[in-house]
């Protein structure tokens, strides 16, 4: 990506000062250097978005983003480490939008549903519409729509579906028997309820492949 590129490039100048290089002129004149360039160049981008020149703009932000790497030399920082902040603050925004969530409800209690299993991340109850003898949903007490929406920090609360789920399998009585374990996931797999979930299913011979 040309933003590695250039952050390379800006490592390197600050490593090995030559002395035709505009980034090693500014970063041996010291952060303050820095800090006042990005106040100057965040300045010129305001004024040019003030005006009608799109190109100016764009002209303007690059000059500004470019800063903000020098500085981001200066700190120590990676480009990974600003698109994690950004990462995990749109999931952030992503789990709690939890408005009508039908599961969230469910968790809450303001919707009745048989709770079989509650701990402090997990909550498990019966499906409404059981599709065998034992129809359990295990889900987590985290809104996260769909399994694509997982991350490393939500290894540890997927373990604890499936223990809930192995729970729940041991004490209705379907563990040796055999039971199924399901999470759809988006709409040509039939989620129909976008709060990920874990099917329990078991008490009756199951067919391969599914349907
Ligand atoms: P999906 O189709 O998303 O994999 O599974 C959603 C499941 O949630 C379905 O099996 C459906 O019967 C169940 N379900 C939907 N609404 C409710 C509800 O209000 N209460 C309970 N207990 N189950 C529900
Ligand atoms: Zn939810």
């Amino acid at each position: 990506m040309i933003l590695d590129d250039i952050y390379g490039v800006i490592l390197e100048r600050r490593r090995n000062p030559s002395p035709d290089s505009y980034v090693s002129a500014l970063t041996t004149k010291g952060k303050d250097a820095i800090l006042k360039k990005i106040g100057e160049e965040a300045a010129e981008v305001i004024i040019a978005s003030k005006g009608l020149d799109k190109q100016q703009v764009i002209h303007e932000m690059a000059d500004l983003w470019f800063h903000c790497m020098v500085l981001m030399a200066e700190e120590g920082l990676s480009h990974s480490d600003i698109l994690k902040e950004l990462e995990d603050r749109f999931n952030k925004k992503k789990e709690q939008d939890t408005s009508g969530c039908i599961f969230c409800n469910i968790i809450s209690k303001e919707t009745p549903a048989g709770i079989i299993y509650e701990d402090e991340n997990v909550t498990a109850f019966e499906d409404i519409n059981p599709q065998a003898p034992l129809h359990v949903l295990v889900i987590p007490k985290k809104h996260i729509p769909t399994s694509l929406g997982l991350t490393n920090r939500d290894n540890e609360l997927i373990g604890q579906l499936f223990q809930a789920a192995n729970k729940i399998a041991t004490e209705r009585g379907v563990a040796e028997r055999g039971f199924r374990l399901v999470m759809n996931t988006n709409p040509e797999a039939g989620q129909s309820v976008y709060h990920i979930h874990l099917h329990l299913l078991g008490g009756r011979p199951m067919h391969w492949p599914p349907g």
